[in-house]
């Protein structure tokens, strides 16, 4: 496996549907062709979600297994990440896991309205927040009134 596979393998420890690279935080994976050495480039998600040592550990192991143990992962802040960065497939396997993707945030000239969230299990419209902050600080909870089932939302950043 080369090493930009095996860096875009790695599983998001808090939503543990999408790999960082749907989750649009891999930025990239460079390989010194002297030494063979491995850079990779991740950009953290949330201020304040404590998954990036556990995603930095995880890179180390994952290219370590494919024969690259002195792999360094450096984070890059700017440009932010953004829900934006969440790749399409990403945002059907949230959907799937039944995890309401976050919305378009980043239309230049465009006032997000306020959150109108279908229900990832039955599509209803009929949804309402229950708390701001769900099972992780990144998602908040939220109720569909047509089915009562409690679903996370990613929250837009
Ligand atoms: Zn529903």
């Amino acid at each position: 496996m080369n090493p930009r596979e095996a860096a875009a393998a790695v599983v998001d420890p808090e939503i543990r549907v999408l790999t960082i690279d749907e989750l649009g935080i891999l930025r990239s994976v460079e390989e010194d062709p002297a030494t063979g050495r491995v850079v990779v480039t991740i950009t953290p998600t949330y201020t304040g979600c404590p998954a990036m040592d556990v995603i930095r550990a995880d890179i180390r192991r994952a290219l370590n297994v494919a024969g690259h143990p002195d792999a360094e992962v450096r984070t890059v802040h700017s440009p932010a990440w953004s829900t934006d960065w969440i790749s399409e497939s990403g945002r059907s396997k949230l959907a799937a896991a039944g995890i309401a993707p976050p919305q378009p945030v980043r239309r230049p000239g465009v006032v997000p309205l306020t959150l109108t969230l279908r229900c990832p299990r039955c599509g209803s419209p009929e949804t309402e927040q229950l708390s701001r902050f769900g099972s992780t600080a990144c998602k908040a909870l939220w109720r569909c009134r047509s089915c009562s089932e409690p679903f996370d939302h990613l929250k837009a950043l």
